[in-house]
């Protein structure tokens, strides 16, 4: 018999791993390898040279869809909205007419706890079609100290990408709790601040677009691990925090400057109530609260959310498409019970959660001390078809539970 050689590249079958036929020729697994190369490689530059296609969702659509979920915020939804579709823009620009370039534009959202920040970005993060990841900030430290380096939160966006790094490279990356690395101006210790000052510094890396290493796996527990390079250039940051106290830096600098305050809002400091203040919110509030000017310049968009008042707590409950009340009946409807919660109980739920100043936090861990003991008992009980909840059920309900022992900040 003929001694079988590949075809490519003319080694016999007894100088390779493994030889493969085909119907007229053979090829051995070295060029099955290299061929597999050239064809990855080609792939590449073809993808470099053009750009991604996305149905681009117009702004107005964006902010539908985050209505259907989102109660108010109508301004930090509008602001979101346009900074997502110009993310999007700004990918889809063509590398050759780069005449003018889109720069990116990172988002930073101030608001109160349970107003809505990290819900309105995952509410966003479903119409998207890039990768998304939530980060949170407060388990972050400078490299070599306890804790969770800033790269770590790439990682989240490379498990969220599949590992695809052309994906994750286009991608959105929320971070949460930003305001718990301000600068710690009041401690007066010569230590560093390896979590606040010091992740701060780490972070800028990041959001100014730069090539990353990043650990696969994340963290320091696979030291042996091989790290993937992740270019930040396109990945927008979405930052969000609490930022409590920030009004007090807003009504001084608006005290100080009460010509231009009043010339621009037409309002006084003096009229303006705690709440309304953070409508007014600026890099310079940032600052003095204790973030770095070269961070903030990272983030030129500033937006802020609304504290969520009575009448804005009590469409969170029943009016969103999946709003609590709407949750609830759906899971007594799959018993075969019906569900229905009277108005003064949802009047009761609502000033529940303002004194607890949770926010719509408040509003689940509430209902579930209301609600519970029902949905333990009505499974096994078969005489139930329906279950009215009226004030007077949810004060006994609440008043038994282990939330009302609480105390009110
Ligand atoms: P934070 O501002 O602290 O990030 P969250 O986004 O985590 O607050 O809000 C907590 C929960 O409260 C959310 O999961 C959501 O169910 C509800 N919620 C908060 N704000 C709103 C809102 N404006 N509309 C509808 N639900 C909201």
């Amino acid at each position: 018999m003929a001694e079988v050689l590949c075809s490519f590249c003319g080694r016999s079958k007894k100088d390779v791993d493994l030889m493969i036929s085909g119907i007229h020729a053979h090829i051995c697994d070295k060029c099955v390898t290299q061929a597999s190369q050239i064809l990855q490689e080609e792939k590449r530059n073809r993808h470099d040279s053009s750009t991604p296609n996305f149905k681009l969702i117009k702004p107005r659509e964006i902010k539908k869809f985050l209505d259907e979920y989102v109660i108010g915020q109508d301004e930090a939804k509008k602001v979101m909205s346009v900074a997502v579709y110009n993310h999007y823009k700004r990918l889809m620009q063509r590398k050759t007419d780069s005449d003018i370039i889109i720069e990116k534009s990172n988002i930073i959202m101030v608001g109160d706890t349970g107003t809505g920040k990290t819900y309105l970005a995952r509410t966003l993060a479903r119409i998207l079609q890039v990768p998304f990841c939530i980060a949170d900030a407060t388990v972050l430290t400078e490299a070599g100290y306890v804790g969770e380096d800033v790269e770590s939160i790439l990682t989240r966006l490379l498990q969220a990408a599949d590992y695809n790094v052309e994906a994750a490279e286009r991608g959105i990356v929320y971070i949460d709790e930003i305001d718990k690395i301000a600068r710690k101006s009041d401690n007066p210790s010569i230590t560093r601040d390896v979590s606040g000052e010091g992740v701060q510094q780490a972070l800028l890396k990041l959001l100014e677009g730069t090539a990353v290493n990043v650990p696969p796996q994340g963290g320091r527990k696979h030291p042996d691990q091989k790290m993937i390079t992740v270019n930040t250039e396109n990945i927008l940051f979405i930052c969000g925090g609490a930022f409590e106290g920030i009004q007090r830096f807003i009504a001084n600098r608006l005290n100080t400057r009460p010509l231009g305050f009043t010339s621009g809002s037409g309002l006084h400091p003096a009229d303006v109530d705690k709440d309304q203040l953070i409508q007014f919110v600026s890099a310079q509030d940032l600052r003095s609260f204790g973030l770095i000017p070269e961070l903030i310049g990272r983030l030129p968009v500033i937006t802020y959310l609304h504290p969520l008042d009575k009448a804005a707590l009590r469409k969170i409950l029943t009016e969103p498409k999946n709003a609590l009340v709407k949750q609830y009946k759906k899971l007594f409807e799959m018993e075969g019970i019906q569900l229905e919660f009277k108005e003064g109980a949802l009047d009761f739920i609502v000033e529940k959660a303002l004194e607890f100043k949770l926010g719509a936090r408040g509003l689940r861990s509430i209902c579930e001390a209301i609600i519970n003991d029902a949905m333990f008992e009505l499974p096994s009980d078969k005489t139930t078809d329906k279950l009215i909840i009226t004030r007077a059920y949810a004060e006994d309900k609440f008043s038994r539970s282990q939330y009302s022992k609480l105390k009110v900040a």
